[in-house]
Parts: C-alpha cells; sequence; structure tokens
C-alpha cells in the first residue's frame, strides 16, 4: 500500500523538543526551505513548510507568504508559521539580515551589541 501524504511527510520530519520545530530532514531548497517532490500544476516541488501549513490550517490566503516565527527555515510546524504579506515578511526579516551583516564584521564599528557586552 502507497503511504499517504501525511505519512510521507512526517517520514521526512525530526521534532526538536526544545523549540518545537519540525525540521524537514528531506530536501532543502537554495533558501534552506525543506521541499517535497509533488506535483501541483506545473509545479514538480512544493515547499515543505506550504504543505504542512495547508494541510492542517488549511488554504494560504492568495499573495500571502508563510513568515516562521521560529526563524528556522527548515521547520514545517504549522504552529510556527503565520500567513503575512510579502512586505510584512520582509520587514520582519530585516533585524536578522542585519544581525547577519554584523556578524560577518560589516558594520563593526556599529555593533550594539559589543556596546552592551563591554
Ligand atoms: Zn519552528
Amino acid at each position: 500500500m502507497r503511504p499517504t501524504l501525511t505519512e510521507r511527510l512526517f517520514a521526512n520530519c525530526e521534532p526538536e523538543p526544545n523549540s518545537g520545530c519540525w525540521l524537514w530532514t528531506g530536501a532543502l531548497d537554495r533558501h534552506g526551505y525543506g521541499k517535497v517532490r509533488m506535483r501541483i500544476g506545473g509545479r514538480r516541488w512544493q515547499q515543505a513548510h506550504r504543505v504542512f501549513y495547508q494541510l492542517f490550517r488549511g488554504p494560504i490566503p492568495a499573495g500571502l507568504h508563510l513568515d516562521h516565527l521560529c526563524r528556522v527555515a527548515s521547520c514545517a510546524n504549522p504552529d510556527h508559521l503565520e500567513a503575512v504579506t510579502p512586505a510584512e515578511n520582509h520587514r520582519r526579516s530585516m533585524p536578522y539580515r542585519r544581525t547577519a551583516k554584523r556578524r560577518a564584521g560589516l558594520h563593526a564599528a556599529a555593533d550594539s551589541d559589543a556596546t552592551i557586552a563591554a
């Protein structure tokens, strides 16, 4: 008997007991999002977190992106996802991008964390 979609999805998930994240252990795309081989329309691969969200929470409103509240791209826990506008998703991701740049040493002089730590 072929496994159901839900069985296939959970076979590729590893629950993380501390954060509650469902870490995707299958294939990842170049952004770190889990991907599922599943033909919908003309697309052969679907983003795992979007499939989980639709399975447990219902359809994603047209034009909305799913924001990972836990900031773990490979997490597929629908409770960690919120449907937001692309602009809101971008706005929320900015502090994290700035932190990544700081860590890379691009803004070493303006590193407020270093000031607090001193
Ligand atoms: Zn998560």
